[in-house]
């Protein structure tokens, strides 16, 4: 049995790896692009538009589920692209506040200009945390992860507190950026992990990534601020309960969060046995990435989207 689940590892390991990589190929991104909405995309995004969004951000809302919502977009170059990118989300937090939507908004630092100027990028998400409304900024690959975790700090000694971030599990050196962030009591979300890394900079196992989340989520939920538990993985989620109730943590102190097409009945379990639960529900027309990693997290959607792909 043991073995069997090991094979079935390796093999899933070696087909994410595989998913990851052809992400980056020409022809694979042309078909997906031409073809990807209509054969299974629309699974995991919310639509292309600002108006298909906020339909599934109710839908989401009356089922007594939080969101939040991302416009995909990343790696942009151009400062003048990154005014848009502002701009498109000025209209999202506004939108979410006049329809009074129980949502906030994420996004990705290299969408507002990280790899163009570290400073760009931080007065663009400044000017949107003037606005007031909570926003967390997405953890991307590793070479990012320092210039993002400086800019949510200095954020923090400017005195915004509606900004929150991310912790991947798979990284080695998040122990450490947790015990460096812990005393601004943050508002963290904590992920395995989506990106292909190196086996000198992440674990590149698995059962190492899983015990690593469950020791980081030990620490944050005693001692962080806010606590977001984003995975789909029941024996985490199980542990987050039994762990909170032993340790006194109050159901204030802490939320799921999963993604818009994935285990949507766990979310509701959930919901309906009194938690927070918030879907991160990203919508536009630059799904492409977002689908790859999809992809990627789960082989057996590969074969759904192939399924499709041959109906079609
Ligand atoms: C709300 C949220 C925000 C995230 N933000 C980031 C981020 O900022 N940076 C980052 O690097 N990663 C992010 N991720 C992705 C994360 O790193 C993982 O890649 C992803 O959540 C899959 O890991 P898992 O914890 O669900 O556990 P896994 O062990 O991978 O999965 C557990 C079970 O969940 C189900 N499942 C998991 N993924 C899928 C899928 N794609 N399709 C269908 N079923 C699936 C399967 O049943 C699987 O057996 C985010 C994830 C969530 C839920």
């Amino acid at each position: 049995m043991a073995a069997v689940a090991q094979l079935n590892g390796a093999v899933n390991a070696g087909l994410r790896k595989g998913i990851l990589a052809a992400a980056d190929s020409r022809r694979v991104q042309r078909f997906v692009r031409r073809h990807g909405m209509r054969l299974g995309a629309a699974r995991f995004v919310a639509g292309e538009t600002l108006e298909d969004a906020v339909s599934v951000l109710r839908r989401l809302n009356d089922q007594g589920l939080w969101a939040n919502t991302t416009l995909l977009g990343e790696g942009v170059l151009e400062p003048a692209h990154t005014e848009a990118v502002v701009a498109a989300y000025r209209e999202v937090i506004e939108r979410i506040e006049s329809e009074q939507l129980r949502a906030n908004v994420a996004l990705k630092l290299t969408h507002l200009g990280l790899e163009i100027d570290e400073e760009l990028a931080y007065a663009n998400i400044m000017s949107l945390l003037e606005l007031g409304s909570f926003v967390r900024i997405d953890m991307e690959q590793s070479e990012f992860v320092e210039a993002t975790l400086r800019t949510y700090r200095r954020l923090r000694e400017a005195g915004f507190d509606n900004v929150g971030t991310v912790l991947q599990s798979y990284l080695y050196r998040t122990p450490d950026d947790l015990e460096d962030l812990l005393p601004l009591a943050p508002n963290l979300r904590l992920v395995k992990g989506a990106y292909l890394e190196p086996a000198h900079v992440a674990y590149p196992h698995k059962r190492d990534v899983d015990a690593a989340y469950r020791r980081l989520l030990e620490r944050m939920l005693t001692d962080a601020g806010h606590t977001a538990v984003a995975t789909h993985d029941e024996q985490l989620i199980e542990h987050t309960l039994r762990f909170a109730s032993e340790h006194g943590i109050p159901n204030e102190r802490f939320e799921f969060q999963m993604l818009y097409g994935v285990r949507p009945q766990l979310q509701r379990d959930l919901v309906r046995r009194g938690h927070k639960v918030l879907v991160a529900t990203p919508y536009g027309p630059e799904w492409y990435p977002y689908l790859m990693r999809r992809l990627g997290e789960r082989p057996a959607n590969l074969f759904f989207f192939l399924k499709n792909t041959l109906r079609g």
